[in-house]
């Protein structure tokens, strides 16, 4: 099914009056859907009813508003686990992708001694990963380590190998597509290394999700997180796939309470978020493949465009191996703030969204080598479902004429 199509709307969506969405919504320009993606107004319409009438808490057995709440989660956790094609029981909602990682990560090494636990990571992992393995590192003394990447964002596996020969009870916690930059990890030979040495493999799915299809069985992991928010569905429901078997991978739950979830996550369910999980993993699997094909299209356009018509500026990441609606470009010389600043109707950003108040440059540039002033020179554009060509063709002059502007005032 044609996105257009499916939302009553010419795909080609140019003219405002067609779109599902009020004019409001089309400015500025927004090509920052890495950060969070708009909700598809077909899953803001399923959710409706569970806000208003559908009010009942899917843990209460004894009546029908229970009944009612409790059969639409396990509606969700069903689709949940066919669009990732791992058992329904194999799913647990959590309230964000971060909280599915914290889970995996402080589970695991807060079950045994901290002496025999050891994480292995990369420096350009999402601060999900990276900021509990710094925190549990510290208070536990677990060792760690933070694998360096090369100038795509790739990890060296024959590292990896070195690293994972220790006779430590090992986690390695490396995502699937990178946030920044969109360079996609060769997941499957991570999770062949990584269980040849007895290690579990978390793979943080989040920018994969909806991008291009995920296999956990077929890939081989043991523990994946991802968001709803990233995939057009609504903001604060997240969720862990925790590989089963026998005996099943024990995880110490990061909220302990009413023993929802399992006993893996304590707390009543958001039945409206996981309604609209489900929705948005449904339609992902109908139009991942042409969605796909017609971002890259538009991502390819505004890219190839930038380079040959702005001197001086370049693509960071790998540009093959990559996420179809990423595009990370330098702009030499320039500040990438003033530059975004100048661009006023265009929504886009210098790095993630939970990084942009944070000092210095980004992390994931650095760690691929850029120095801090190149860093500083570089914008993300993250394309998505609901972007046009007659959109990215104005993103492609706004950014030719301010570019120009600003390096005729001296790049400030
Ligand atoms: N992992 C990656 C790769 C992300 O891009 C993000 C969000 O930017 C997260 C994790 C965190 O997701 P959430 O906002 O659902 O906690």
């Amino acid at each position: 099914m044609n996105i257009g199509q499916r939302l009553g709307i010419d795909s080609n969506r140019g003219d405002a009056s067609s779109s599902p969405w009020p004019l409001s919504f089309m400015q500025p320009i927004y090509i920052d859907y890495n950060s969070t993606t708009p909700t598809d107004p077909i899953i803001c319409g399923g959710i409706q009813p569970w806000l208003e009438h559908k009010f009942g808490n899917p843990s209460s057995c004894d009546h029908a508003w229970g009944w009612d709440a409790s059969e639409a989660v396990e509606e969700g956790r069903q689709a949940l686990a066919g669009f990732v094609d791992c058992a329904v029981a194999e799913i647990s909602f959590t309230s964000c992708a971060t909280e599915s990682i914290n889970t995996v990560i402080k589970g695991f090494v807060s079950r045994t001694n901290f002496e025999r636990k050891k994480v292995i990571t990369c420096a350009t992992e999402h601060e999900a990963v990276l900021a509990p393995i710094r925190q549990l590192q510290k208070l536990t003394g677990i060792e760690v380590d933070i694998l360096p990447v090369d100038h795509m964002g790739h990890v060296d596996l024959s590292r990896l190998e070195t690293v994972l020969s220790s006779d430590k009870q090992m986690l390695v916690a490396l995502m699937a597509a990178n946030n920044e930059i969109g360079t996609i990890h060769p997941v499957r030979a991570i999770s062949r290394i990584t269980h040849a040495a007895g290690a579990l493999f978390l793979c943080d799915i989040t920018q994969a999700a909806g991008k291009f299809p995920i296999d956990v069985r077929a890939d081989g992991i043991d523990f994946a997180a991802f968001s709803a928010h990233k995939m057009y569905g609504p903001k604060g429901v997240g969720a862990l796939y925790v590989r089963g078997g026998d005996p099943p991978i024990e995880l110490e739950p990061l909220i302990a309470g009413g023993g929802q979830e399992r006993g893996l996550r304590g707390g009543t369910l958001n039945v409206p978020g996981i309604v609209g999980f489900g929705e948005a993993c449904r339609i992902a699997s109908a139009v991942m493949a042409e969605e796909s094909g017609r971002v890259r299209k538009l991502r390819d356009r505004l890219e190839e465009a930038i380079l040959s018509e702005v001197p001086d500026t370049w693509v960071n990441g790998d540009r093959v191996n990559r996420i179809c609606n990423t595009s990370n470009i330098g702009f030499r010389g320039v500040d990438a703030c003033a530059l975004i600043r100048d661009m006023h109707d265009i929504a886009c950003s210098t790095r993630a969204a939970c990084s942009s108040g944070a000092p210095g440059p980004s992390h994931v540039l650095k760690a691929i080598g850029l120095t801090d002033e190149d860093a500083y020179s570089c914008i993300r554009f993250s394309l998505g479902r609901f972007n046009t060509e007659e959109e990215i063709d104005y993103v492609i002059h706004k950014v030719i004429r301010s570019v120009h502007k600003l390096r005729g005032q001296g790049g400030v």
